[in-house]
């Protein structure tokens, strides 16, 4: 029995359909409302229906999605959706998937096209971050598990390789990284068996940035106390505000301690691609490892994180492990002289290279590279519209593209004029707290945003503010 349609054209019009309507939605997103509460009934119904036995039309199926999850979505494709470090997609990405899909590729290993592309696409990172030519890198979900596996790599560096097959024992290792850093680190630490306690938090200065001296001073510490320091990790645009670490000096630090250097480059790595933004990331060539995650500010469809590693040796050495099956050959299917399996967690893997790869040939990254700087423009726009407001109070100016500011009033008042403005489909602003103080948060990443948005998120802003003070 074969799951092929006994119809082909009648899946093909189905198909179009789907696409076309697909190409309709994505064409007319400010029509809508960004974010609209599931209602209770639609909550139900993924509730109460129960495993499928029998088919159902594909038409039918379509339909459901139409209605039930099409309109209640994350909203993070439409223009004034600020909430989160998220990116907006492209029909270059979306058309890429359903090639992607098409193709089913596993990209484990073997000797197969896509895993040429997913190497091309390597390549070009090793080429933009002025890494060697040994460097490696794969495709993972997205930068928290590309600093897992630099934390894994950078283990292996410190425990020796033969800490795979023996475990950790009891060595004490500690990392460090900012009181700014993503919390997906101290994971990394905790999944890795070293514990998240294990990830000292260095202080910020008053720009956000990495203390150094007290990083200095803290692996000193650690050392007296017999710890054994290993991996210091700098952060090319902080979460929380846009910061971007001393990358320069962190790296100086690590080259002197002898610790792997890794960057989490989640939001700001990519910032490689605008001449304005680059000079900041100063520094982020002599990394060991830098985390990137495509799916912000890169706008592929997620989940699209990478992970490039220095040392391709030390990178297959944390991961590769001999199995019969899946015997590297020197002729056939099953040759091919880079199995990414051999490079992390994973062995079944998905074709994300894929859409990656179309989107820097469809956009090419000069134009990404102005659309990355845009957003920054307009976090300035809406830093310099916060500052002649008497009613508004801008608590961290754009370092990027982040900026987060006061309506002032109580911490309550903020945190109900975000949620009314989420509620109200206007926009989505987040919330988050600097100096003790609940702030708005607006993390401008999505390529449609424009002047007019920033201008109707003020006007929102002032508005519910006034009536709720
Ligand atoms: C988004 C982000 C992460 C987490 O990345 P995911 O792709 O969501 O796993 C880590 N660090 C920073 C700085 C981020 O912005």
């Amino acid at each position: 029995m074969t799951l092929d349609p006994e119809n082909w054209d009648e899946t093909r019009a189905q198909g179009h359909r789907m696409l076309d309507e697909m190409f309709d939605y994505l064409a007319t997103l400010r029509d809508r409302p960004l974010w609209r509460e599931m209602p209770q009934d639609v909550r139900d119904h993924f509730k109460k229906d129960a495993l499928p036995q029998n088919p159902q039309p594909l038409g039918d199926v379509y339909g459901e999605f139409a209605r039930l999850v099409l309109p209640y979505a994350g909203g993070n494709l439409h223009p004034a959706f600020m909430g989160w470090v998220q990116g907006g997609g492209t029909p270059v990405g979306m058309l890429a998937e359903m090639l992607a899909g098409g193709l089913n590729a596993n990209l484990g290993g073997r000797d197969h096209a896509p895993v040429a592309v997913e190497r091309q696409v390597s390549a070009w990172m090793r080429a933009l971050f002025g890494f060697p030519a040994g460097a490696t890198g794969i495709f993972v979900t997205g930068t928290s598990q590309a600093n897992l596996v630099a934390t894994l790599i950078a283990r292996a560096e410190a425990l020796g390789l033969p800490s795979r097959k023996s475990g950790i024992a009891d060595k004490k290792l500690c990392a460090y990284a900012s009181a700014a850093a993503h919390s997906c680190i101290a994971r990394a630490m905790d999944f890795a068996g070293l514990g998240s306690d294990a990830l000292r938090l260095i202080p910020c200065d008053e720009h956000h940035r990495m203390d150094i001296a007290v990083l200095k001073e803290t692996i000193a510490a650690d050392r007296k106390t017999g710890k054994t320091p290993f991996m210091a990790v700098g952060t090319a645009g902080t979460v929380d505000v846009g910061a971007i670490d001393d990358l320069k000096g962190i790296g100086e630090v690590c080259r002197a301690e002898d610790l792997w250097f890794h960057i989490d480059g989640a939001y700001g790595a990519l910032g490689m691609l605008a001449p304005e933004i680059a000079p900041r990331l100063d520094g982020i060539a002599e990394a060991s490892s830098i985390a990137l995650d495509f799916h912000k500010w890169g706008q592929a469809p997620y989940d699209a994180g990478f992970i490039l590693v220095r040392d391709g040796e030390k990178h297959k050495a944390a991961f590769a492990t001999p199995a019969a099956y899946l015997r590297r050959e020197t002729r056939g299917l099953a040759g091919g002289d880079f199995w990414p399996t051999d490079y992390g967690p994973d062995l079944s893997r998905g074709f994300r290279a894929l859409k990656v790869w179309f989107t820097l040939k469809a956009y090419g990254t000069a134009a990404l590279g102005r659309m990355i700087w845009r957003t920054c423009e307009l976090a300035r726009y809406l830093e310099k519209k916060i500052r002649a407001e008497k009613a508004l109070e801008l608590c961290a100016p754009a370092h990027l593209s982040i900026v987060c500011f006061r309506y002032r009033a109580s911490d309550e008042i903020n945190a109900g004029i975000v949620a009314d403005l989420q509620e109200q489909g206007i926009a989505a602003p987040s919330m988050t707290t600097i100096g003790g103080k609940r702030v708005i948060r607006c993390a401008i990443f999505n390529h449609r945003t424009e002047e007019r948005d920033i201008d109707a998120l003020l006007e929102a802003v002032l508005r519910l503010g006034k009536a709720r003070a």
